[in-house]
């Protein structure tokens, strides 16, 4: 098959759709691969590293489009990569339609086979091409809340580690899923006194297994989580409700009443954020101060670190890339019922329920 790869034009976003290692992997299962010069520039890949992988560099992104039947990409396709798009290709990548009506429209009209990330299952029922930006965010959650701790960040001046002979920060994490194991592995790691909280038994007696007498866990009640707000020095919001808006469980009242320069880290940010003070922010300015309390609010967090995102992403999505070049599209998503969710939009008809019913299609 014929697999292009455009350089990614959404703002400020530096990933890209395949690594040059996934490049040599899919070229060596005879598959020609076109890459956008500098696509890779973002990850600190040159064209000179594709086409030693077995990539042929093309000037623009129409002449991706021209020469591929596959494009896999990380963003959306925004308006003029749409209009590119043709009922022969297939196009992997992240889509998130539900809340997009003219991404869908114009996936309908192009009549192309569009297959998202965000909707690919695993046999437990989770997300497996999601997981990777979980995990980098939650790691991240807790370098982002150190550097807003120091002083000159509007922070209390507390080393997160401590030193010999002064006590460490106390880093709360409510909700111990992907983000938050995550963050939890991170924090201990730099010495934190570490606390999760969850509603789910299951998951704490995991975290507590995995993790040891070095966290504590604490089933999520109101009074609960109150009482580990006010003490903490950093607090990592990683909730999810799947398929809902995060719950607000700490309040503004609970923030005001927080130690002054603590910090919020406010990963599910992108499902609304769990803090009632929270509103998203941008890597350029990804933080603001409500009662002397610094909030992080970075919707887009993994964008920080394309390099080590894109590797990422590239080891959850290169076997159903594989997949979709070895067999074609069809048998692909056939053979595999975890995979066939991925379909979003297929020869000018909506394939995804909650798509359908967010935007009003047949289904
Ligand atoms: P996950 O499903 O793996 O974990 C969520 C956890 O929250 C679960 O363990 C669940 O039991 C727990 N939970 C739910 N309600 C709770 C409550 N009331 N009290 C305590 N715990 C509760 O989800 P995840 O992959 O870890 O993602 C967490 C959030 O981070 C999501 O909103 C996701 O979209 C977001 N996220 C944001 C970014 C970013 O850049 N800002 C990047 C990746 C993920």
């Amino acid at each position: 098959m014929r697999i292009g790869v455009p350089k990614e034009i959404k703002n400020n976003e530096f990933r890209v759709g395949l690594t040059p290692d996934s490049v040599h992997e899919i070229t060596a299962h005879g598959h020609e691969v076109f890459v956008e010069t500098n696509a890779g520039a973002g990850i600190g890949a040159s064209d000179a590293n594709y086409e030693v992988s077995g990539a042929k560099i093309l000037a623009t992104a129409q002449e991706i489009f021209d020469a591929a039947e596959m494009i896999i990409k990380v963003k959306e396709p925004q308006a003029v990569e749409r209009a590119m798009l043709r009922p022969h290709h297939i196009l992997f990548t992240y889509l998130h339609l539900a809340p997009d009506e003219a991404q869908t429209a114009d996936l309908v009209k192009s009549g192309a086979t569009c297959i998202a990330y965000e909707t690919v299952v695993d046999s437990q029922g989770g997300l497996p091409l999601l997981v990777p930006m979980s995990q980098v965010a939650g790691r991240l959650s807790v370098t982002a809340g150190a550097k807003c701790l120091e002083k000159i960040n509007g922070g209390s001046g507390v080393l997160v580690g401590g030193v010999p002979g002064v006590e460490p920060a106390k880093v709360v994490v409510i909700g111990g899923g992907v983000v938050g194991s995550h963050a939890i592995t991170m924090a201990l790691g730099l010495g934190a006194d570490v606390t999760v909280l969850d509603r789910n038994t299951q998951v704490l007696s995991n975290l507590s297994q995995t993790f040891g007498s070095a966290l504590k866990t604490v089933y999520s009640t109101k009074a609960a989580l109150e009482k580990q707000v006010l003490a903490a020095d950093i607090v990592v919001g990683a909730v999810l409700v799947a398929g809902a808006a995060a719950p607000k469980l700490v309040t503004a009242e609970m923030i005001s009443k927080m130690k002054p320069g603590s910090v919020v880290v406010d990963v599910a940010i992108d499902q609304g954020g769990c803090f009632e003070t929270s509103k998203a922010t941008t890597h350029s300015e990804p933080t603001y101060i409500v009662d002397e309390v610094v909030h992080y609010c970075v919707a887009n967090m993994p964008g920080a670190v394309p390099r080590t995102s894109t590797y990422a992403l590239n080891n959850a999505t290169l076997p159903f890339a594989l997949a979709l070049a070895d067999k074609g599209a069809k048998k692909a998503l056939l053979d595999d019922a975890n995979f066939l969710p991925g379909l979003n939009v297929h020869q000018g008809k909506v394939t995804c329920e909650a798509v359908a019913t967010a935007l009003g299609y047949d289904y």
